[in-house]
């Protein structure tokens, strides 16, 4: 049975948070639990979710007032702390300055990595994924803490504690990852391997403000109140989910593909949720990205035919859109299955749909929120039938 501290915090205020998150490691077994999580001044890696160069305080990014908090609590226990990400699009120093990490990074004298140094690793036992380019700092830290921030996502329904630690590959190497995995099953098995190389130890998911709607960048905030921390990363995915109305966490792929591998925790009957209940927390009108359910009813070798009919796609609110081009930019298809128009005097982006893998990086990178998900009427149809 694993264990998952689920904490109500109503503001982002560092010591309300210090307070709940010492209450929440005295749930998982307080000093003596985090003395054999961190053995004594190992190397410990903070990492946030900064997916890209976001302003303080953004719901976008894992809130500096969380990460100081951590850092509070584990300088007890390492005085070799150090934190970092890989932004999707965008200089990772700047967006640690932006999001304000960088500047409490300073103030309590933990180290920043960029993650731009990669190092190639060999994961025999794998899912899917043998051969991996990772951030050296990730795979070489003691320790990898995941500091997600709780959001609905276009391609992976979901982003918490099993995603985040997507930005451990480094900058463009993840449109790689895209194009190699077109199949979202394939590339939520290839997130399970990635999270066995660099071994995450410990998940705090940042849920005070969640993001829900056009998520990971262009959705909207919503309070919902909740830290929710655990040694397994899937469990604390799996009681995310719940809390934000998908009731069968197997209705999200990635944890679908948990189940499927053994790989962790993910159902209710095998976690035990100590602290606040499931129900209490439950967001009320969470606006989810896409519906629970995946297409595991359609056999493979039909589903590219398929997937133009009833996957969703990325379409454009052209009203917001101010033609900067960056999502032919981050588009990882080659040839790309982006081009721009001039639509009337402004430049806009269109889509080659029959090469479009739909990855979402269109829509999850987009600055201004122009690029939502769409279903057509049969995609609909065959998602209301999953319900
Ligand atoms: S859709 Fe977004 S990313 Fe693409 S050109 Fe318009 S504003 Fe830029
Ligand atoms: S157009 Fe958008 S969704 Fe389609 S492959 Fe390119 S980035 Fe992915």
């Amino acid at each position: 049975m694993e264990k998952v501290a689920l904490l109500r915090c109503d503001e982002y205020d560092v010591n309300l948070i210090e307070k709940k998150l010492r209450e929440g490691f005295e749930f998982l077994g307080g000093d003596s639990f985090l003395k054999k999580l961190i053995p004594y001044n190992s190397k410990v890696l903070l990492k946030p979710n900064m997916l890209s160069i976001e302003k303080a305080g953004s719901p976008v990014v894992t809130h500096y007032t969380v990460f100081e908090a951590v850092i509070r609590i584990l300088k007890d226990y390492s005085t070799n702390i150090s934190f970092g990400d890989s932004p999707g699009f965008g200089d990772s120093q700047r967006a640690a300055e932006r999001s304000g990490l960088l500047g409490i990074a300073e103030k309590y004298n933990i180290q920043f990595e960029d993650f731009k140094e990669s190092v190639h690793v060999k994961l025999d036992d794998s899912i899917l994924c043998k051969s991996w380019n990772v951030a050296r700092a990730a795979y070489e830290t003691d320790i990898l803490i995941t500091l997600p921030k709780l959001k609905t996502h276009a391609m992976a329904y979901y982003t918490g504690a099993i995603k985040n630690q997507f930005g451990c590959v480094p900058g463009t190497q993840k449109a790689t990852w895209h194009t190699r995995m077109p199949d979202a099953n394939n590339f939520c098995k290839m997130l399970l391997d990635l999270n066995t190389v660099v071994g995450t130890d410990f998940a705090i998911l940042d849920g005070i403000v969640a993001m829900e709607g056009n998520g990971p960048k262009s959705g909207d905030p919503y309070s919902l109140n909740t830290i929710i921390m655990g040694k397994s990363i899937t469990a604390v995915d799996s009681v995310a989910v719940r809390l934000i109305g998908y009731d069968n966490p197997l209705d999200i792929p990635v944890l679908k593909e948990v189940y499927d591998h053994k790989y962790g925790a993910v159902l209710p009957e095998n976690i035990e949720v100590i602290g606040e209940k499931i129900e209490d927390l439950k967001a009320k009108n969470f606006k989810l990205c896409r519906k629970g359910g995946n297409f595991y009813f359609i056999n493979p070798t039909v589903t590219n035919f398929l997937r133009g009919m009833i996957a969703p796609y990325p379409s454009l609110k052209k009203d917001r859109c101010i033609g900067c081009k960056r999502c032919l930019e981050v588009c990882p298809e080659n040839p790309k299955a982006i081009y721009m128009i001039n639509n009337n005097g402004q430049i806009m982006p269109d889509w080659k749909m029959d090469q479009c893998i739909r990855c979402f990086c269109c829509q999850e990178l987009c600055p201004v929120g122009a690029i939502e998900v769409k279903y057509n009427r049969l995609g609909k149809i065959l998602r209301m039938d999953r319900r």
